[in-house]
């Protein structure tokens, strides 16, 4: 077991900067991260960062090779591919995947994580959740996409797309947007959007997968015509969802009701939309999932926390558990989501700290 004063998790903006400030303040801190790399969502950043003063960067990878520059990060004790994974809130003893720790103050810096359809999960055609809408829509040039959520960050990447898109589909699960009225009337003056309300995405099929499932229909119908008729059932491809939507009700919205067309081999997701018996085929290039963001806080699940796993915390940044801190978006959750703050909470949490152990 390794005492230590100050145990960080997350080597994010939030995570670094609170360690440089420990160093400022000559405290004695380790800064774990899961990753074998520092940066957190920085990688992920691809449009200019203008909001972060004094420099403009072009992306986040370039923020974070100035970062690795910093003379004073070859100096803090980072211990890189190291995960947190249990908290013991009487006794302050914190585990790792490597080791234990005493630790006489814990800052949990553990960021956020997009959440995921898990319908789709293996479809090779779904975004992923850092893709770009602002820098990399024309790499969207002439596609079909549906964007799965109705908040801000749905119609936001809606709207933004739409230059590029050939068509896009906004699926909502409610039966309103939820996004603020500014962005739903740009998206209003869009013409290549169609939203579906109260619409949930069921299944996807991919071409292989449809090729097999065509191969199946195929050879049971030849197996019809050469024997007496075979029921429903045994006629049906091994895919659900395609027997469902060869019966599938007429269009809605745009969206193409008929089993994937099998000459023109098509990817595409299954819909279920209110009103309407069968789910319903739509034929798309690209899924874009924007249903909002989660804290990483699976493991802090003593501490008091709001919304999708986001830890509450107090003006200094403390958590319901004395000793423990929080800082980043995993505690400001979405809307609050910024470098400035993050890097702002870990001065004020570490100030916070060294002024507890100096009393
Ligand atoms: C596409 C995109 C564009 C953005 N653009 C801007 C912008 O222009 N301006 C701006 O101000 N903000 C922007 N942001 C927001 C900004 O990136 C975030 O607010 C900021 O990076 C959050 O930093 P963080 O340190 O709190 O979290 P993160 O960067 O998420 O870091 C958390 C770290 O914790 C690690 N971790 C998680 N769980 C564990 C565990 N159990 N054990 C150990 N380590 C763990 C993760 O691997 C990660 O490295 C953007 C975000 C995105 C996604």
């Amino acid at each position: 077991m390794e005492h230590v004063q100050v145990l960080i998790a997350g080597a994010g903006i939030a995570g670094i900067s609170a360690a440089i400030w420990c160093r400022r303040l000559g405290l004695q801190a380790i800064l774990i991260e899961q990753e074998p790399h520092i940066g957190g969502q920085l990688k992920t950043i691809k449009n200019t960062i203008w909001d972060f003063p004094p420099h403009l960067y072009a992306n986040g990878l370039e923020l974070l090779d100035e970062l690795n520059q910093h003379q004073v990060l070859g100096e803090l004790d980072i211990r890189l591919s190291e995960r947190l994974i249990s908290i013991d809130p009487v006794s302050h003893l914190v585990q790792t995947d490597k080791t234990l720790y005493q630790a006489d103050y814990l800052i949990a810096a553990t960021g956020v994580r997009a959440n995921t359809l898990t319908v789709l999960e293996g479809a090779s055609f779904v975004l992923a959740p850092w893709f770009s809408t602002t820098s990399q829509g024309e790499l969207l040039a002439g596609r079909r996409v549906l964007v799965v959520g109705g908040g801000d960050r749905a119609v936001e990447s809606a709207y933004n797309i739409s230059p590029y898109a050939e068509h896009i589909w906004l699926a909502v699960r409610g039966d309103k947007l939820r996004a603020r009225p500014e962005w739903v009337e740009r998206l209003d003056t869009v013409p290549n959007v169609t939203v579906l309300y109260e619409t949930e995405v069921t299944g996807y099929i991919e071409e292989d997968q449809l090729r097999t499932a065509v191969q199946l229909l195929e050879s049971a119908s030849e197996q019809c015509a050469g024997e007496t008729a075979l029921s429903d059932d045994q006629a049906a491809p091994s895919n659900d969802h395609a027997a469902l939507s060869a019966n599938a009700p007429s269009s809605h919205s745009g969206v193409s009701s008929l089993l994937p067309d099998p000459q023109a081999t098509q990817t595409g997701v299954f819909l279920e939309i209110k009103g309407q018996q069968m789910p319903l085929f739509l034929p798309v290039d690209r899924v874009m999932p924007r249903i909002g963001i989660r804290g990483n806080s699976d493991v802090m699940e003593q501490l008091k926390q709001y919304g999708e796993g986001f830890i509450q915390s107090d003006e200094y940044q403390a958590t319901s558990c004395g000793w423990i801190y929080a800082i980043g978006d995993l505690t400001n959750g979405s809307v609050y989501a910024s470098l400035s703050l993050a890097s702002g909470q870990a001065m004020k949490a570490v100030k916070h700290i060294s002024l507890q152990l100096n009393k």
